[in-house]
């Protein structure tokens, strides 16, 4: 897809085009400008030199879900997830082409970065999607760090919030960060309802240093400081991504310095069974369920994410261009 024409070609039409356009592509996400028959032939025409709705993308199927592999104009390539769980349809996209953070667990972080997703890549694999299904739910939690790609992210969300494109409530958006402030601060300033999710997966620096090197710089009680202060903004649930991999950060030790940090009726700790890669493993389901019980003993608010993807390559941590 290319719509880099387009705002060229609107400047020039009447105002109510720009509207008419922007719900052709995103509302009623039609792919060939053949079928935009509520515009004039001449427009018509004139956009399908000027612009492309062709999404190059391979899809791969498995039981509920589908990995799209889409392959951009400088012929970077990102990976998009479709989840179909219950009555609920979750697109998973990527904010950028691979990710400089490096997080040793991390299928993605081992890509290195390329570089930040224009508004449209970031739309265009919610398309990929939409042109066949009803989407209900957004996550960012595909490849590469939302906050570090600020502003188009926002943009994105916007549009896909914004009644006229793809009009998805933005209860049912949420992006999940490693926890930079900056991005956590700037959004709380939004007034938009969106979920912030946060990457925390150890309860103490020294083992979080040792997972994500960008721990460095964002230490625990800086990242809940700020977290804090988000909450004191928008009085929103704020939701801690904790992947339990084996003999790392699965002991009782670490389940009770984690449920010590997460005491605050507003937090809620979402734990994630691992998806193994070759260096780390997930826990047994015993474990899981000690570790569980042990939370919610302690009066955390606590889930549990069903996994799955993992056949496809799709599932938490596995986008990494493999198919
Ligand atoms: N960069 C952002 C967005 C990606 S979200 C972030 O890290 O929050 C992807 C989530 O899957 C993150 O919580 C990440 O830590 C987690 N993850 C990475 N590798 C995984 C794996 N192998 N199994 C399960 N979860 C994994
Ligand atoms: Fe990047 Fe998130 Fe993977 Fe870390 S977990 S390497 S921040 S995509």
């Amino acid at each position: 897809m290319n719509l880099k024409n387009l705002n060229k070609i609107i400047e020039k039409e009447p105002a109510f085009r720009k509207k008419q356009i922007e719900k052709l592509i995103y509302q009623d996400a039609i792919d060939d400008w053949d079928n935009a028959t509520v515009l004039p032939l001449k427009l018509r025409e004139e956009l399908k030199k000027e612009t492309s709705l062709k999404i190059k993308a391979e899809i791969f199927k498995s039981k509920n879900v589908e990995k799209a592999l889409i392959t951009l104009e400088d012929n970077s390539q990102i990976e998009t997830v479709l989840m179909k769980h219950d009555d609920r349809t979750t697109v998973c996209v990527s904010s950028q082409v691979g990710c400089a953070l490096g997080c040793k667990f991390c299928a993605t972080g081992k890509l290195g970065f390329k570089r930040n997703l224009e508004t449209e890549e970031i739309l265009e694999q919610v398309l990929v999607f939409k042109r066949k299904e009803r989407i209900r739910n957004i996550v960012f939690m595909g490849m590469g760090e939302p906050f570090l790609n600020y502003d188009n992210v926002l943009n994105a969300v916007k549009i896909l919030n914004n009644e006229n494109a793809f009009n998805i409530g933005a209860r049912h958006i949420s992006i999940s960060t490693v926890g930079i402030t900056e991005g956590i601060e700037k959004l709380s300033n939004e007034k938009l309802q969106v979920n912030l999710a946060i990457s925390l997966h150890a309860p103490n620096n020294n083992l979080r240093l040792k997972l994500m090197p960008i721990s460095k710089k964002y230490s625990l009680e800086n990242i809940l400081k700020t977290v804090n202060e988000y909450i004191k903004k928008t009085n929103r649930k704020v939701m801690f991504e904790y992947t339990l991999i084996d003999n790392v950060n699965d002991s009782i030790e670490n389940a009770k310095e984690l449920s010590k940090i997460m005491k605050h009726p507003l937090y809620m700790v979402n734990l994630i069974k691992y998806n193994d890669t070759e260096e780390f493993k997930a826990p047994s389901n015993e474990k899981i369920k000690r570790f569980k019980n042990y939370l919610e003993k302690g009066g955390i608010n606590v889930t549990e994410r069903y996994r799955f993807g993992g056949d496809i390559h799709a599932a938490c941590g596995q986008l990494c261009l493999k198919k």
